[in-house]
């Protein structure tokens, strides 16, 4: 099922290539040792070194942690860490940036991480294999206010010379049968959370698009259902929210649409993209590009990695969503489709790992009183506080430990599915203790006891002589009437699957 786009034409195929920036988390910045926190609470301009503003006879010195979180990101994303790489100066004049250039890895050879791939739940429900070209260490610039003041702006350079890891998709334009890129806007929601889950698992970024440590630049490109050929795209700068993300998405897309089908062509444009109406207009032509005058920085040495260093890494790494995935399906037997919600964000596994906690047979109902109910309530189930003991008088909110006793009695026959949607309800309006405290209190639990239920059943047998003889004579269709006259006379409490077995055995 791939995506398409009605035209008057016929269908188009959207091709999209995400370049996501995600702020590196470090005590300190790229090439200097002033604090990389620069969030809004910390005055502005106080965790600025002569390094970040670019005092003359500054040299940078490149930090080896943050070149450790990149390769670290690099091994989540199953990619290439490139051997020796280095650093380029592209260069720009604006005031958001004292250097008067970016420190960036420049595009014509492999930055740090070289060629990888991250696995995502494609449109048709199974596992997609998105291609990346490449992940770069990078500066950021500095913040400029221009509504402080009537005449005047404000530069704050905290974040000057933060660093960001900068991810890119790869599309195969010698091969354009190789559809292993994002090909819907659902589809690049789904890369976007992959990446961001990867990030938060390694500790490499909060990779938060409301906080800014995370922002995408999208290209949009469409081409004739099963073309093979890559039309022209455009670029969608500076986005920051899955939705604007997907709207731009198929705002664009369709814009394109229309203009081919009026015989025109896609010119390669950066777009801007309108929060109010959700519609994208040029920012600037390609032809007006920028000329960055890219040369190879000359305070830098060249980035040298070897094996050792990278096999360091890798045995500090936790597991990952797509490890855990595959965990979920080939060991606990769940579905694709449930292993992919269940690993949306790590607190979600954790979660569901915590209420099964090792019982197999848990898993599946563990998994869809998750996925069918407790995502719908997420007011009730504070996913993270899940994990830590509660505050005696905390607002009762649903824990692994009691989604795992309820699917617990219902797999011993305790209560029957009704019975634990009851209980289920009742623990999300705030009813304190356990399931089986709750089905106590409300006299749910069912006589499991066969001795008990054996009694009534005995009873039953014999205050209805014809009924056992019509059934002996092969009316079969009575048990019902049997399993009935049982549940009345022990006030629904009997589990109705032992009580069958029971009837059947006894009048066979
Ligand atoms: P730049 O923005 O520096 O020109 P690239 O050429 O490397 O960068 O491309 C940036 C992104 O655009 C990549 O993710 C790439 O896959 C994507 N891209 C390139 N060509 C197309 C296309 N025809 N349609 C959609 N995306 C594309
Ligand atoms: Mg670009």
């Amino acid at each position: 099922m791939t995506y398409v786009i009605k035209g008057k034409t016929g269908d188009w195929e959207v091709v999209i290539g995400l370049e996501t920036h995600i702020e590196v988390l470090s005590n300190a910045k790229l090439f200097s040792g002033a604090s990389a926190d620069y969030n809004p609470t910390i005055a502005p301009n106080t965790q600025v070194s002569m390094v970040d503003a670019a005092m003359p006879g500054m040299l940078p010195v490149l930090n080896d942690y943050c070149v450790d979180q990149a390769i670290k990101f690099g091994l989540g994303i199953n990619a290439d860490i490139t051997r020796r790489s280095r650093f380029s100066r592209k260069q720009y004049f604006y005031p958001d940036l004292p250097q008067g250039y970016q420190i960036t890895q420049p595009a014509d050879r492999p930055p740090v991480v070289g060629r990888g791939w991250v696995e995502i739940m494609g449109d048709d429900g199974s596992p997609k294999k998105i291609l990346i070209e490449r992940a770069h260490l990078e500066q950021d610039a500095g913040k400029l206010k221009h509504d402080a003041h009537p005449t005047k702006s404000f530069a704050d350079y905290n974040r000057a010379g933060v660093t960001l890891l900068e991810i890119v998709t790869w599309l195969d334009v010698k091969n354009p049968e190789n559809n292993s890129f994002i090909a819907s806007p659902d589809e690049a929601e789904r890369y976007l959370r992959e990446i961001r889950e990867i990030a938060r698992a390694l500790g490499v970024s909060k990779a938060n698009m409301e906080e800014g440590s995370m922002r995408a630049d999208v290209n949009v490109s469409v081409r004739p259902a099963g073309s093979n050929k890559f039309r022209t795209r455009t670029e969608t700068k500076n986005m920051v929210s899955f939705k604007f993300i997907k709207t731009a998405i198929e705002y664009e897309a369709r814009r394109q649409i229309e203009i081919y089908e009026n015989g025109g062509t896609v010119p390669q444009d950066t777009m801007r993209y309108n929060q109010g109406d959700g519609t994208t207009s040029v920012m600037r032509s390609k032809e007006d590009a920028l000329d960055y005058r890219y040369f190879a920085d000359p305070d830098l040495l060249e980035l040298v990695i070897d094996d050792d260093r990278i096999e360091r890494i890798r045995h500090t790494m936790p597991e990952l969503p797509a490890t855990t995935r595959a965990r979920y399906i080939n060991d606990l037997g769940l579905a694709e489709y449930d292993a992919a919600r269940l690993t949306e964000t790590t607190d979600i596994s954790r979660w569901f790992d915590a209420a099964v906690s090792g019982k197999k047979e848990r898993a599946k109902g563990v998994a869809n009183w998750m996925i069918s109910e407790l995502f719908a309530h997420g007011e009730n189930w504070d996913v993270k506080n899940e994990i830590t003991t509660q505050e005696p008088d905390a607002p009762r909110i649903i824990r692994p430990s009691d989604l795992a006793e309820l699917v617990d009695m219902v797999i011993d026959n305790a209560i029957n599915g009704k019975q634990a949607k009851e209980i289920f309800i009742k623990m999300l309006d705030g009813e304190t203790g356990t399931p089986r405290d709750i089905a106590k209190k409300f006299g749910m639990e069912q006589i499991t006891d066969t001795g008990a239920i054996e009694s009534a059943v005995d009873a039953v047998i014999a205050a209805s002589a014809p009924q056992v003889e019509q059934y002996r004579a092969g009316k079969v269709g009575l048990l019902g009437f049997f399993v009935g006259a049982v549940m009345k006379a022990t006030k629904g409490q009997a589990n109705p699957a032992v009580v069958n077995e029971i009837l059947k055995k006894k009048l066979g």
